[in-house]
């Protein structure tokens, strides 16, 4: 990748490795229609930056590492689907720390000047595109603890995209 070429980056809590596989293999035996994310892929998105400068990487380091944020336990134990068959878990009850996170990362962000999504926040794990739902109910249970988040840079090529970890930052216990 050329050094001018600007990064499309996200902050987000990545999935550990263990979960994410048992979280893939559940989706899977659903045998749902649609374009499924890669388990090494799976992550709960906090703060969508997009195109940025590679200029700019060490302030959005510098905000990540000012925020104070708890560590947590994220249950995830609903499945949805929203528009355009994007299907998911979500937590029925989001943890405070979770939305804390969230909120002190929008508001250094949006201090420094970048431009984010104005809709609310619904911490959800994307399992796959162009989906459907099931057609029975269906109970997920899935946790892990959360403790750390993490910047991305997302990568896209004709394999498919890959996302990148640049840097992470500790939920304290
Ligand atoms: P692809 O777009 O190549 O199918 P992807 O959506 O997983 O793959 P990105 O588009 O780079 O990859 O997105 C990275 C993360 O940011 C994903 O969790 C995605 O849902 C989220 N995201 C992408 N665009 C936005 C946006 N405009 N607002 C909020 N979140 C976004
Ligand atoms: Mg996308």
């Amino acid at each position: 990748m050329s050094t001018s070429e600007p990064l499309r980056l996200f902050f987000a809590l990545p999935c550990p490795a263990p979960v994410a596989h048992a979280v893939a293999a559940w989706r899977d035996r659903l045998q749902l229609p649609g374009k499924a994310v890669a388990a090494e892929n799976l992550h709960l998105t906090l703060a969508f930056l997009g195109a940025q400068p590679r200029s700019r990487l060490d302030e959005l380091k510098a905000i990540a590492a000012g925020i104070r944020g708890q560590a947590f336990e994220l249950h995830l134990d609903r499945l949805g689907h929203w528009r355009a068959g994007l299907l998911h878990l979500l937590p029925s009850r989001p943890p405070e720390a979770l939305l804390d996170l969230e909120c002190s990362l929008r508001e250094r962000l949006l201090q420094a000047g970048y431009e984010l999504e104005s809709r609310t926040f619904r911490p959800h794990l994307t399992l796959a595109r162009h989906s459907s739902p099931p057609s029975g109910t269906v109970r997920p249970d899935f946790r892990w603890q959360a403790e750390r988040f993490a910047l991305y840079l997302s990568e896209s090529d004709r394999e498919g995209t890959r996302y990148r970890s640049l840097a992470h930052w500790p939920l304290c216990p």
